[in-house]
């Protein structure tokens, strides 16, 4: 049995679906995930020795790549001076201030282990500081598994949520008014039935987690409009789009601040970190500090900060997101010459170091349309995509990533790939 298998199979029997979160599983493609060994770069080597092009990187963390020297270096350095303290440290608070000093919406920050935490500590803020009940969120953004916001759209627009998960009450989402990505007319609507009670509105400004989709033109304008007359907070959660799509993520792109940021992923440089923070007075009601309570044993870990923290130090780097758009651009646009080559209806789309393809003929915008993709073709295309050596999400409903490791080589691998692929989804489907 082939090495990746058989990990696989041992794997099965101690840990759920022999993986520790779903989508490794493989489960929209079939077939057997990669078990990695090593990585260095834009590269990642399996257990069989055989090496791909990772458009994954940690699912967006690694913007700089595996196992960045610097990075590698503040992960010893800070191993050999003491892995946890439970008590403050000077590098949280510089952390902190890169921030805080990048970020305009944010005035004050604090530091958890996930993106999950920093959601839901978010919505808890949000909930505390409005002293009200109830949070819109967009149907197909993911905001990690809060049981408050794991919870599909109800019967109408505007009745309220259903768990999307066993195990998550009906009283967990009773307060969470599930609608449309993009859609106006509900979001005018729901505030207008429920404006007095809603605490606050998250979304994924940019949307990663149904493939990468862009809201409306002036959405988030309207939605931070209707935030502000009705006393609603308005949470970006920008763990995936947070130092990805930009130096000042969504809300630097378009120009619109939320009370609220959700941070993750780029944050933590390969290590687990989440971070909330936004306007000082609404911060200033968590604990100790105010009376909604938030708290963690690891939070602030130095080895995740110091790695953080090296990460952060490169990616503020002047023409960083330049070069790593750049890059993104040239990969997209292979992607579409070689559809048009084969006749194959696929579209791109590039924002900084994120990127989507989609089988269809024109980029979806909300989530009725991204689940109508063709998964089929979608198969297809990434199982010969991995025979080749690019390693792209196993799944049509994620984003791509790039790093700052990507360059030249990478695209000629990927592009060779490319063309190798795009012709069997011509020829097969
Ligand atoms: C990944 C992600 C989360 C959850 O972060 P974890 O660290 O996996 O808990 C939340 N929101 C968005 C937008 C994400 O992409």
């Amino acid at each position: 049995m082939a090495r990746n298998q058989f990990l696989f199979e041992k794997s099965k029997m101690v840990i759920p679906g022999g993986v520790n979160s779903p989508v490794r599983a493989f489960g929209s493609v079939g077939g057997t995930p990669l078990f990695f060994e090593r990585g260095k770069g834009a590269t990642v080597w399996d257990s069989e020795g055989k090496a791909f092009v990772d458009y994954i990187c940690s699912w967006g963390a690694l913007v700089l790549g595996h196992a960045n020297e610097k990075v590698v270096d503040a992960i010893i350095q800070a191993a050999r001076t003491g892995s946890s303290f439970g008590a403050p440290t000077e590098a949280e608070f510089e952390l902190a201030e890169i921030i805080v000093k990048t970020f305009n919406s944010i005035e004050q920050i604090r530091l958890v282990n996930s993106g999950t935490e920093a959601t839901m500590s978010a919505v808890r803020l949000a909930r505390g500081f409005t002293k009200r009940p109830k949070i819109i969120k967009f149907e197909g953004c993911y905001h990690g598994h809060v049981d408050s916001l794991l919870v599909k759209a109800g019967s109408g627009a505007l009745t309220f949520g259903q768990p999307d998960s066993d195990g998550v009450p009906l009283g967990a989402t009773a307060d969470t008014l599930v609608l449309s990505y993009g859609n106006f007319e509900e979001l005018e609507n729901a505030f207008d039935r429920h404006g007095d009670d809603i605490a606050g509105v998250i979304i994924e400004p940019i949307a990663g987690n149904m493939n990468l989709i862009k809201p409306p033109e002036n959405f988030l304008q309207f939605l931070r409009n209707l935030c502000d007359k009705f006393g609603s907070l308005l949470i970006f959660d920008e763990v995936m789009t947070g130092f990805r799509v930009g130096l000042q993520g969504v809300q630097g792109l378009m120009g619109v601040s939320p009370d609220l940021t959700a941070l993750g992923k780029v944050i933590g440089g390969g290590l687990p970190m989440g971070a909330f923070g936004g306007r000082s007075d609404i911060m200033q009601k968590i604990a100790p500090a105010g009376p909604v309570y938030q708290a963690g044993t690891l939070s602030g870990n130095p080895i995740a900060v110091a790695a953080g923290l090296a990460t952060l130090r490169q990616v503020v780097e002047p023409g960083f997101f330049d070069a790593i758009s750049s890059f993104t651009e040239k990969l997209t646009k292979e992607i579409e010459k070689s559809g048009a080559k084969y006749n194959v209806d696929i579209c791109a789309q590039a924002i900084g170091s994120m990127f989507g393809f989609y089988f269809a003929k024109s980029v979806p915008q909300n989530f009725s349309e991204a689940i109508a993709l063709d998964k089929q073709k979608f198969r297809i295309f990434f199982h010969e995509m991995l025979a080749q050596g690019v390693y792209f999400a196993p799944s049509p409903f994620e984003s791509g990533f790039t790093s700052i490791s990507h360059g030249t080589k990478e695209l000629s691998k990927t592009s060779k790939a490319l063309d190798s692929a795009i012709h069997k989804v011509s020829s097969t489907v």
